[in-house]
């Protein structure tokens, strides 16, 4: 009898293209560079990846952490994943094909659980309508017209944020709100490489920012800062900031199958943003006023941080919007002679009604903004739960798995 043969089965770690936003986040982040990309798809190379996990957390979409189970012989090469539009399902594995001296002929190695390092859903709402993804390229741009560019902030700040209104003209470019596009700023890299895709949320309805036009919205900070507090200047920001009126920009996507709003009328969004988070924001919120005059009857609950009254994106038009159809409450983190305020305090003052919320199966959560916010919400949803008696652990699981809770920062 032949002595047993080692079993090489090898969970292969891929990244879900239909998901992917190409933000770049995984590839940054990997310290041993097994991810990869081309003008198509980014992949993971399953004979470097040692599944550390350190890009699975900071990826904004769950696109990530996705994962088959397979003899290591049968590994998907990376040219194949980068040809790919979705993943391939995850097929049995059969023990007994390993020729393992003990292994039954029935026996099979079922796929393994999702892990638990994304916390947000990597399943859309159940009523959320069906996206589309992908429609244009890297290889295959669109191109999109402006016709509007206008700053948001007050001038007398140092955040210019600005409101970017991109047309596509007869172009068919569907998206729904929580998607987002891929903008390519024209140029190349120090190391000769045409630049990366940078993603924006939409921040527009899905018909359009005027209805009925086939136009979108895109709310643009630009940087001017690295993360250190080093000036330097943002490729892609600094570029759609100075657009003017009549250019044309190279538009990729749209991305985004999972961070969707409910369709269904009396579904409730609790939306908690910080900056130009706020973009899928406005656009489930516009959706919805434009829905509410049809007939939608579900709670609207925002919790909107910046850093002062005058540096919040669309403080105008929010703050008109009657006190009957949104629940807005803002936290400013600098205004003068005040105590630093975050979007997690000010949920923690509402805790009442946010657990009123929590409670109704018809609640859909939407955190979008800084990933430094995303523990002190958690963290917050977790307290008011809790004291009102709610199993927080139990209660977050399901949200996770019935499409409840999407987390989308950066
Ligand atoms: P920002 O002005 O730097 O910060 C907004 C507010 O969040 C400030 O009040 C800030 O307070 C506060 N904040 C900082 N740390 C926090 C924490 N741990 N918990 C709660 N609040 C905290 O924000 P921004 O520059 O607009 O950045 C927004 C983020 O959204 C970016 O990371 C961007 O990538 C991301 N995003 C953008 C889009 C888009 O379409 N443009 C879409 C999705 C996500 P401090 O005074 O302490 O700084």
């Amino acid at each position: 009898m032949n002595a047993p043969v080692s079993i090489d089965i090898l969970k292969q770690h891929l990244i879900d293209p239909e998901i992917c936003i190409r933000c770049n986040t995984c590839e940054e982040t990997c310290p041993i560079d097994a991810i990869t990309h081309d003008e198509n798809n980014y992949v993971v190379k399953a004979d470097t990846c040692n599944g550390c996990m350190a890009c699975v957390p900071p990826c904004p979409t769950g696109a990530i952490d996705n994962w088959r189970t397979l003899l290591r012989a049968d590994a998907y090469g990376v040219d194949e994943q980068l040809t790919w539009d979705v993943l391939p399902t995850q097929g049995a594995v059969p023990v007994a094909t390993l020729a393992t001296e003990n292994a039954g002929a029935s026996d099979i190695i079922e796929p393994g659980p999702q892990t638990d390092t994304v916390r947000g859903s990597t399943v859309p709402p159940w009523s959320a309508a069906k996206p589309h993804v992908n429609l244009y390229t890297h290889k295959a741009p669109t191109t999109a017209t402006v016709v509007g560019n206008y700053r948001l902030t007050d001038a007398a700040t140092d955040s210019a944020i600005h409101h970017i209104v991109l047309d596509f003209g007869a172009t068919p470019f569907p998206v729904l709100e929580g998607q987002s596009i891929g903008i390519l700023p024209p140029g190349a890299s120090a190391d000769g490489r045409a630049h990366h895709a940078r993603q924006y949320s939409i921040a527009s309805p899905r018909d359009g920012e005027r209805p009925g036009y086939n136009n979108v919205s895109l709310t643009v900070k630009r940087v001017v800062q690295d993360h250190d507090g080093n000036a330097t200047a943002g490729v892609c920001s600094n570029y759609l900031c100075d657009l003017k009126k009549g250019d044309v920009v190279n538009v990729i996507g749209p991305f985004g199958g999972t961070f969707l709003m409910p369709n269904h009328p009396n579904s409730h969004l609790l939306m908690i943003c910080t900056g130009t988070g706020s973009a899928p924001m406005r656009a489930m919120t516009e959706y919805r006023r434009r829905r509410r005059l049809k007939g939608a009857t579900g709670k609207l609950m925002l919790f909107f941080g910046a850093r002062t009254k005058e540096e919040l994106p669309y403080f105008g038009p929010l703050t008109n919007l009657p006190k009957d159809f949104i629940d807005t409450n803002l936290a400013f983190s600098r205004t003068p002679k005040q105590p630093k305020r975050y979007v997690q305090d000010a949920m923690r003052e509402r805790a009442p009604d946010v657990a009123q919320l929590l409670k109704d199966d018809n609640t859909h959560i939407y955190v979008c903004g800084l990933k430094g916010m995303e523990d002190g919400v958690l963290q917050a949803l977790k307290e008011i739960a809790e004291g009102q008696g709610l199993d927080w652990d139990a209660l977050w699981q399901r949200l996770r798995k019935e499409g409840r809770l999407h987390l989308e920062t950066y």
